[in-house]
């Protein structure tokens, strides 16, 4: 599938080489980091309340998150009101999807917050819901995982034991605060997760610094960091995620706009992937940051030091890293080699 149209709604790229732009819409994509109290779909929101403004103010380019707590409030602000019943998240989750389609992404994986879905019901019919608005969208396989907080058993009760029942789940995800300690309880969790074959993950080295990625990795087992981007801060950590082939799951605009790193030019990617860290390419909450994955494609080159043969690399790791079968990752990751390699000839 090539998409012709050129990348809209640009945010942080001044302009956008239109080869670049063909490029970047010709190569196969995979979104494994997209928060769906994240992405929630503007316009419908707009048509139910006519209220909100045209683009939310967090969308300026200039705008800085003043810290994590202020962005979780504004999560909250969008969320809470819209995420009211399951059919909401049947059509939210549609609509995110159909929003990767367009930017030619075959293969989602998005997560839930367990508190934003036990506001709605029971998980299961949450993760239910998912599915169901997952699955409207032809070509594009999405993988479900529930979120889970640091502090989630507190904050929550025991129904957090429960999540690894539920049918539609595929995986957990460790959010939260990171400063907040890995308790025994969320040890015993994931443990009990892998061996009930369900993929585990866990966000560290956004706010937290690099030994906060090593202890995910040590302590949790997980072979997949979210962010992980403050790992570049110690060399051992860099070595030991390379050793471990442990996949970083990557969102530069989002480290920009929480002020993880004090510019795109600063961000660790590039000296990641040079260093031979798995790294693959994601937006997050692209509801707060007014971001695209085609725009966060264009930023590797425009502003990150990265090649067109490094895009070809990073789109191929997000189908290395998916949960689908062998089979399946090596067409796909056979389709990004043979797309790129005409685009570059
Ligand atoms: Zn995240």
């Amino acid at each position: 599938m090539t998409i012709s149209a050129p990348i809209p709604d640009l945010r942080y790229c001044a302009s956008i080489d239109p080869r670049l732009a063909a490029f970047i819409d010709a190569l196969p994509k995979a979104e494994l980091h997209l928060h769906i109290d994240g992405a929630l779909p503007w316009d419908q929101m707009r048509r139910i309340d006519p209220s909100l403004p045209e683009r939310p103010h967090v969308w300026d380019p200039d705008y800085r998150f003043p810290s994590f707590e202020a962005f979780l409030r504004l999560c909250d602000q969008y969320c809470v009101p819209w995420l009211t019943s399951l059919d909401r998240c049947a059509s939210s989750v549609e609509a995110m999807v159909r929003t990767c389609a367009a930017q030619n992404v075959r293969y989602v994986e998005t997560s839930i917050d367990l508190g934003a879905a036990m506001r709605m019901g029971a998980p299961a019919d949450v993760m239910a819901a998912m599915r169901d608005g997952a699955s409207r969208v032809p070509g594009v396989t999405t993988r479900l995982f529930m979120g889970i907080s640091r502090d989630a058993l507190s904050r929550l009760g025991p129904a957090v034991l429960g999540v690894l029942d539920i049918p539609d789940l595929d995986g957990i995800d460790l959010h939260g605060v990171e400063p907040m300690p890995i308790e025994p309880w969320i040890e015993d969790l994931w443990a009990r997760a892998r061996r009930q074959g369900k993929a585990t993950k866990a966000h560290a080295g956004e706010f937290g610094p690099a030994a906060s990625v090593r202890e995910v990795v040590e302590k949790l087992h997980v072979t997949r960091v979210e962010h992980g981007a403050r790992s570049i801060e110690d060399p051992e950590v860099v070595e030991l995620l390379r050793d471990r082939k442990v996949i970083l799951d990557m969102c530069p605009i989002s480290n920009l706009k929480l002020q993880v790193v004090p510019s795109l030019s600063r961000h660790p990617i590039a000296a990641l992937h040079r260093a031979g860290v798995i790294c693959t390419l994601n937006t997050d909450d692209p509801l707060d940051f007014g971001s695209t994955l085609r725009e966060e494609y264009a930023l590797l080159v425009t502003e990150m030091g990265l090649e067109r043969k490094d895009l070809i690399a990073i789109a191929a790791n997000g189908f290395h890293a998916a949960l689908l079968s062998d089979s399946e990752k090596s067409h796909l990751i056979g389709e990004v080699e043979r797309v790129g390699a005409s685009m570059l000839a």
